[in-house]
Formats: structure tokens, sequence, C-alpha cells
């Protein structure tokens, strides 16, 4: 009887976990399932790219995961049982539910608003990739002299505002911050941000929280209007309701909570890594949503879910940080070193070798979801103990 493994979501960490786990387990003792919703690997770190006309390659997963052991299954996740251990999926076959004995939840995020009038109507994203085509369609159309507005200077506003200004150079691009420009960085960091941005004649507002969005400008805390044609709403990331809807232990944001395994802390048998777990990381302190924490959650959990279920030791290196890798355009960039628990240190790189250096990174992370198994050590031991289904238990209790 083979132990059935649902993955959902094939993004960075859900399809890293699916590939690690078919080189971690044997094909006869496991069914891996991966789930979903669209036939392509979507790389979220280059949304912003994509907005501004840039091409990027193509990854079907199905390419992708052809001959690893990993069966996928595009469908849409409409809701999780974690009580009888079903996911309610619909595909272009119609609806049907998935059993399975081990889950890994890896749905990743959207758009956050966070409840501001206007922001949904009016404002666009890039956190999913129909939401970076549409940006890219109402940029096209916007003639030289138009107005744009990035709200929130985080890593994805910061990435987003030098990409569009050095790619139009003949738009009116602002940049609204909450704080200070850059205030998590080293001074140097900050520094070189300051600089990039006023090359590029990107108007920052600091110390600015937006309060209203309109169809032509964003208003802010203190009354005032900034033009803004098109605005950009890059406020952080809100998982899907999926979760919190189950009877999972969930954040009040919606994220599961998962123990230093990846494994929830209320259902033994569901794991969760990416943006949609909330795990600890060194000092005590939540890993943030990104790829950089993604792939070692995932990493963590599909050797924890080998090691249970082979009767081996469980794994010990915890994900910590040691940098943040920030795109300023294609030619510009930022790597912050940071301490474990992300921290900035003194030591920055910048300008075009930071620029080179990113790039690599988003080339690396790509390449490990394009080649699950590829280069990875094989250790394949035999499942001890697989569980038999619930149905089946039932069945054969009762026989
Ligand atoms: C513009 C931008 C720039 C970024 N830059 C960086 C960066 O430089 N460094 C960094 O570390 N992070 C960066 N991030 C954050 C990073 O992209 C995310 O943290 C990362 O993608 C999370 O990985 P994940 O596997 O959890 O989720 P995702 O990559 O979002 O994958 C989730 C998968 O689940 C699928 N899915 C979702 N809902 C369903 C459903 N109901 N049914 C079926 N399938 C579903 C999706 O189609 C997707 O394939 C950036 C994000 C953006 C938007």
């Amino acid at each position: 009887m083979q132990h059935r493994i649902i993955v959902l979501g094939a993004g960075y960490s859900g399809a890293i976990a699916a590939g690690r786990l078919a080189k971690r387990l044997r094909r006869q003792d496991v069914a891996i399932t991966l789930v979903n919703a669209e036939p392509d690997f979507v790389e979220r770190v280059r949304m912003h790219q994509l907005a501004v006309g840039q091409e990027l390659k193509p990854r079907p997963l199905r390419g992708v995961f052809a001959g690893t052991g990993v069966e996928l299954k595009l469908a849409k996740v409409t809701s999780v049982d974690v009580d009888r251990k079903t996911v309610a999926v619909e595909s272009a076959e119609g609806a049907t539910e998935l059993p399975y004995d081990t889950l890994v939840y890896a749905l990743g995020s959207a758009w956050n608003t966070q409840g501001v009038p206007g922001a949904a109507e009016h404002a666009h994203e890039i956190a999913s990739r129909p939401g970076a085509l549409r940006l890219r369609e109402r940029l096209a159309a916007l003639d030289a002299g138009g107005t744009v507005a990035v709200v929130g200077a985080g890593l994805t506003g910061v990435e987003a505002a030098t990409e569009i200004a050095e790619t139009r150079r003949d738009l009116d691009v602002t940049l609204v911050a909450r704080g200070e420009l850059g205030d998590w960085l080293s001074p140097k960091g900050r520094a070189h941000l300051r600089k990039v941005c006023g090359r590029l004649g990107i108007t920052v507002r600091e110390h600015t929280a937006v309060t209203g969005v309109a169809a032509d400008r964003v208003t802010t805390g203190d009354g005032a209007a900034v033009p803004a044609a098109v605005t950009v709403w890059t406020t952080g990331f809100a998982v899907h309701p999926i979760a919190e809807a189950s009877a999972l232990e969930t954040t009040g944001t919606g994220r599961i909570t998962v123990d230093a395994t990846m494994r929830s802390v209320s259902h033994p048998d569901v794991y969760s890594v990416g943006d949609a777990a909330m795990a600890m990381g060194p000092g005590g302190k939540p890993l943030r949503m990104s790829c950089a924490t993604g792939v070692p959650m995932a990493w963590q959990a599909a050797d924890a879910i080998a090691a249970r279920l082979t009767g081996r030791k469980l794994p010990s290196t915890a994900p910590r940080y040691y940098n943040q890798c920030i795109s300023l355009g294609r030619k510009e960039g930022i790597i912050q070193y940071v301490t474990a628990d992300d921290r900035a240190v003194k030591a920055a790189l910048t300008g075009r070798p930071a620029a080179f250096y990113k790039e690599v990174v988003c080339k690396g992370a790509a390449w490990g979801v394009a080649n699950p198994t590829l280069g990875m050590p094989t250790r394949r031991h035999p499942v001890e103990h697989p569980q038999p289904a619930p149905a089946e238990a039932a069945a054969e209790a009762s026989a």
C-alpha cells in the first residue's frame, strides 16, 4: 500500500518540496501528487519585470515533473478537510476530492490591500501573473508624463518603482513610504537606494500613509493628493483563505502555525511551507514571506516527512537568513548582508555587481524548481509504517 502525499501549490516552496520528497522516498512506497491551478511555474520574484514588458521564460510544470515520480494535477484547490483528510479540487474534469495520508500546504499568497478604500477597485498588484499582466497593459497605454504611484516601499515596492522608472524614463514615478526610505537597510544600502531613486527621477514621499485610492490619485494621511494615473499596491502579502476555513490552527492572518519541522501544530499529518506557513526563525522571530525562506522551509518539510516515514533522524538545520537581494532595475541592485535573524549588518554590495548577483539568485531559484530532482543526493529508505487511509483502516478494523 502506498502512502499518499499531496502537495498543494507548485510555487517555489511546493514544487521544491515535491521534488525533494520524490528523491527521498521510494516510488513503490509513496504516491506523490502535486496540485496547482496554473499549468506553468510562475516566477513570482520577477513579476515587476513582467509588468514592464520583459518576457519571462515559460516553464510548463508537466515538463518539469515528467519522469520524476511526482504526478501533477492541474486543478484549483477549493477547500481542505483535515479531519476527513481530503482536499476538494475543481479541474477541467469537474469537482472531486483527493484523499491524503500526508498533506503539504504551499498555496502561497496574494496582494494585501489592507482594507484601504479604493485600493481593490483602482490599484494594480504584482503579486500574481494576471495582476502583473494587467499592469503591463496599463503601463503600455500610458503616455509620456503619465503619473505612477507605487504604494509601499518594502522590497517589492522598491523593486517595482525602480523597474518602472528605468524602463519608462518618460513617466513620473512616485514611491510612497510609510517610514524612511530603506530604513531596514545598513547606512551603505540606504544611501545607495536613495542615490538610485534620485538618478531614476523617482519622487520619494517618506513618512506617508496612503488612506485612499481613486482612479487618478492616491490620498494620504495628511489630506494631500498624489496624482496617479496608475497606482501599484505593494504593502505586503495576504494568504488565501483556505487554511483559515479549515480546522487547522492558523494565526490571526490565516497562516498555518507550524513547528520547526514545518508540521502543523494542530494536525500532525499536515505540513505547510512558504508564504502560507507561520514558522519561527532564528531568535524566535517569524520567518517573513519570501522565496529566500520558502525554499529552505520546503527542504525542511520534505526531509522531516521522509525521516518520519522511514524512521530516520529528523533534520536539525533550521532556515536562516544570509542576505537580502534587491534589484533596482536591470543595472543596479543592493545585496544587503544580514544576521541569521534578518537584521542588516554594515556590509552591503551595491551597483552592477549586486544586480548581477541578484540575477544569479533568481535564476538559481527557478533552476531549482525546473530541475526538482536533479543533482540531489538520493537517499531512499523504505517507508516503515505506511498509514492506511481512513476508509481502508475502518474496513480493516471491521474485517
Ligand atoms: C514582485 C515580487 C518580487 C519578489 N521578490 C522577492 C525576492 O527578491 N526575494 C524573495 O525571497 N522573495 C521575493 N518575493 C516573494 C516571493 O515571490 C514569495 O514569497 C514566494 O513566491 C512564496 O513562495 P510560495 O511557494 O509560498 O508561493 P507561490 O510562489 O505564490 O506559489 C503558490 C502556488 O500555489 C498556486 N495556487 C494558489 N492558490 C491555489 C489554489 N487555490 N489552487 C491551486 N493552486 C493554487 C499558485 O498558482 C502557485 O503556483 C517577491 C514577490 C513579488 C510579488
